[in-house]
């Protein structure tokens, strides 16, 4: 069911392996992406490749070659015997591998997992979900790292929680995995790309809001603007565009989806297909 690529070979998940000497595995050393399909076709691959290779160059790891040979597994992928039914996942993983050299990462590791397409639960889009703030910033935003422990930690055991939300010195600037916005006045707000990762879901649904004339704001929203907020939403590429109705303690506008994000979210579903690979 599921697969994975590594050195020209497509394997079994549970017979792919990384080396214990691999600096992912001996300092957390690694970037990688998710890219869902639609239709078996690849979402976005463009921007979330390159944004993979930002990621490595900013962590240090020498990856232009390897994320430049990405496209082409892609399709081998896609035409795979074993490949699972319906819609899937491709997440490219790239590793430190064993060499730091002046603190680079010049001989890194590729994986590409293959696993089937897991969709938050729909419901989740009907009734909106949790957020837990958490008084830290995640640390260089702008590379998607494997390292997702700081976003884990303050939410372990909270079941009805779908995320942290990092809100360092009084300003929210993103979730754990995902982009935020607050709608608010009439105005969406979201945290600017620098503070947060550029997020390709983000960059899209900015694309649209502006398209559909809504005024946008790109700071962080304050967490004190949350008591008179009217919704909230977070933005992902698995996740599309998820309703937020309560962060800590404090419910979001009516504590039910608002119309701004489900309109944005429909507008979202209807130009997917401009983005598919
Ligand atoms: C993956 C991720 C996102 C979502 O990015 P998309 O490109 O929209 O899928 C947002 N924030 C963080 C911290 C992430 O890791």
């Amino acid at each position: 069911m599921m697969f994975c690529y590594h050195d020209g070979e497509f394997t079994p998940l549970e017979k792919a392996y990384v080396p214990l000497s691999d600096y992912a595995i001996q300092r957390g050393i690694g970037v990688f992406e998710s890219i869902r399909t639609y239709d078996r076709r690849p979402f976005a691959p463009g921007p979330h490749l390159e944004r993979l290779l930002r990621s490595a160059e900013q962590a240090g790891i020498e990856a232009r070659d390897m994320v430049a040979r990405i496209p082409r597994i892609f399709k081998e992928i896609l035409a795979r015997p074993e490949l699972p039914e319906g819609e899937v996942i491709m997440k490219p993983y790239i590793t430190g591998g064993d060499v730091m050299e002046n603190k680079r990462f010049p001989r890194p590791r590729l994986y590409v997992l293959v696993e089937p397409l897991e969709l938050p639960d729909p419901e989740l889009y009907r009734t909106g979900i949790a957020l837990q703030p958490v008084a830290m910033e995640r640390p260089f935003p702008l590379i998607k790292s494997i390292n997702y422990m700081f976003g884990y930690i303050p939410v372990a055991g909270m079941g009805d929680v779908f995320e942290s939300l990092f809100c360092p010195n009084g300003e929210i600037t993103e979730a754990s995995s995902s982009n935020f916005f607050l709608c608010a006045g009439g105005k969406l707000i979201t945290a600017p790309v620098g503070r947060v990762l550029a997020g390709i879901t983000r960059g899209i649904v900015l694309h649209l809001a502006k398209e559909a004339g809504f005024r946008i704001e790109e700071r962080c929203p304050r967490v004190n603007e949350l008591e008179t907020a009217d919704e909230a939403f977070i933005t992902g590429s698995i996740k599309e565009i998820l309703p937020v109705v309560r962060i800590g303690g404090r419910r979001i506008g009516n504590g039910k989806p608002g119309p701004v994000t489900q309109h944005l979210h429909r507008l979202y579903k209807a130009s997917i297909h401009k983005w598919l690979g």
